[in-house]
C-alpha cells in the first residue's frame, strides 16, 4: 500500500478544511550546528519526560531555524528548473516577471504570491496582503539534555607567526560559540494543512533534501531528517514536546552521557510511540503509513526525484496548483 493520494484536496481550499499530513520526523545533527539568536544557543526549561517528571534543560530548535532552510531548498530547485527568476527584485521597475517570462520571487522582499513556495509556507509583505502556511511546525526540543548535547569551543584568530600574543598584547581575536553535538536528536512533527498531493510532495521533497539548517553560510549545521510515519488526519495531532518526552521515557534508559544516544535505537522506539500517541489525540485517522510500507513509498518518491524530468514535473505540478489558488482567492481579492 502506498500513500493515499486521492485523500488530498483536488485544489487548495479557500478556508481551512480539515486534510491533515503529518511528517513524523527525528532530525538528528549530522555535523557540529549553532542553532542560535544573539550568540547563545536556545534552550528550554522543561520536564524530562512524561512520566519523569523532573525538569531539566533541553537545546531548543526553533521553528523558523527548521521552515527557512527548507523553504529554500525548494525555492532553489524552483530556479534550477526555471520555474522562477535568478533575477532579484527592482524596486523601481516593479516587474512581475523577466524577460524570460520567469516570475521574480525574491524571498522577504517581494513574495510573487503564487509559487509553490508563497503558497505552501506563506507570505507576509506590509500592506500587500499575508498568506498563513500551510506547513505547521513548532519549536522542537533536543531528546537528551542541554549539558550532554552541547560543546563549547574557543575560536582562536591567531597572529601570522600562530602566537595569541604579539608585543606583550594578547589577541582578543577569541571567540567562544556554542555547538550543538553531533548526533543529537530532535523529534518532530511537520504538519501540512490543505494542500493538495502535489504541494505535499513538494513540501516533502523540500524535507528530504535539506541537509543542513542553522547559520546557512557555514557549512557546519548538518542535519538528517529521518521520516518515521506519515499521517493523513481531520486534525491536529502531538506536540513536538510531547513526543520528545514520550521517547524519553522509554529511551533513558539506553542514555550513557556524554555518548550519544543509538540512532537506530531511538528512531525504532519512535515509530513504535506514533500510534499510541495518535491515539490519544481523539482524531479520525485516515492512514498511519510506517514501517515497509513507508520505506517503500520514501524509495519509490527519491527514485522519481533523482530523475530531472521527473523532478520537473513535479514542481510543474505544484506550481499548477499554487497558481490555481493564485487566481481563486488572491488575484481576486486584490481587484
Ligand atoms: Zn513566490
Amino acid at each position: 500500500m502506498s500513500l493515499q493520494s486521492n485523500w488530498f484536496p483536488p485544489a487548495v481550499p479557500g478556508k481551512p478544511s480539515g486534510h491533515y499530513a503529518h511528517l513524523i520526523v527525528l532530525r538528528e545533527t549530522t555535523s557540529y550546528a549553532v542553532f542560535q539568536t544573539d550568540g547563545e544557543l536556545n534552550t528550554a526549561r522543561v520536564s524530562s519526560g512524561l512520566a519523569n517528571t523532573s525538569v531539566m534543560t533541553r537545546l531548543a530548535l526553533f521553528k523558523r531555524k527548521q521552515t527557512t532552510p527548507e523553504r529554500l531548498t525548494g525555492r532553489e530547485l524552483l530556479r534550477r528548473y526555471s520555474f522562477l527568476s535568478d533575477q532579484p527584485y527592482d524596486e523601481k521597475a516593479k516587474l512581475a516577471m523577466d524577460s524570460n517570462d520567469r516570475l521574480i520571487c525574491d524571498y522577504n522582499v517581494h513574495f510573487c504570491n503564487q509559487c509553490p513556495d508563497c503558497i505552501t509556507y506563506g507570505f507576509a509583505i506590509g500592506d500587500a496582503g499575508s498568506e498563513k502556511s500551510k506547513v505547521i511546525t513548532d519549536t522542537a526540543y533536543s531528546l537528551t539534555d542541554y549539558a550532554s548535547s552541547h560543546e563549547t569551543f574557543t575560536l582562536n584568530a591567531p597572529y601570522e607567526s600562530g602566537t595569541m600574543s604579539r608585543e606583550g598584547q594578547v589577541t582578543s581575536r577569541i571567540n567562544e560559540l556554542d555547538h550543538v553535538k553531533p548526533q543529537v536528536l530532535f523529534p518532530t512533527v511537520v504538519t501540512v494543512r490543505d494542500v493538495t498531493h502535489s504541494l505535499f510532495e513538494y513540501t516533502l521533497n523540500n524535507l528530504i533534501r535539506t541537509r543542513h539548517y542553522g547559520a546557512q553560510t557555514t557549512r557546519t549545521g548538518g542535519v538528517a531528517n529521518h521520516i518515521l510515519a506519515i499521517v493523513l488526519t481531520d486534525g491536529e495531532v502531538f506536540s513536538n514536546l510531547k513526543f520528545c518526552q514520550a521517547l524519553y521515557d522509554v529511551a533513558r534508559e539506553h542514555f550513557q552521557p556524554p555518548d550519544p544516544v543509538d540512532t537506530a535505537l531511538a528512531r525504532s522506539l519512535a515509530a513504535q510511540l506514533v500510534p499510541n500517541l495518535l491515539q490519544a489525540d481523539g482524531v479520525a485517522i485516515n492512514q498511519l503509513l510506517q514501517g515497509d510500507e513507508l520505506t517503500t513509498y520514501l524509495a519509490d518518491f527519491m527514485e522519481r526525484t533523482s530523475n530531472e524530468r521527473a523532478m520537473q514535473e513535479l514542481l510543474s505540478a505544484a506550481f499548477a496548483d499554487s497558481r490555481r489558488y493564485y487566481e481563486a482567492y488572491i488575484a481576486s481579492s486584490k481587484k
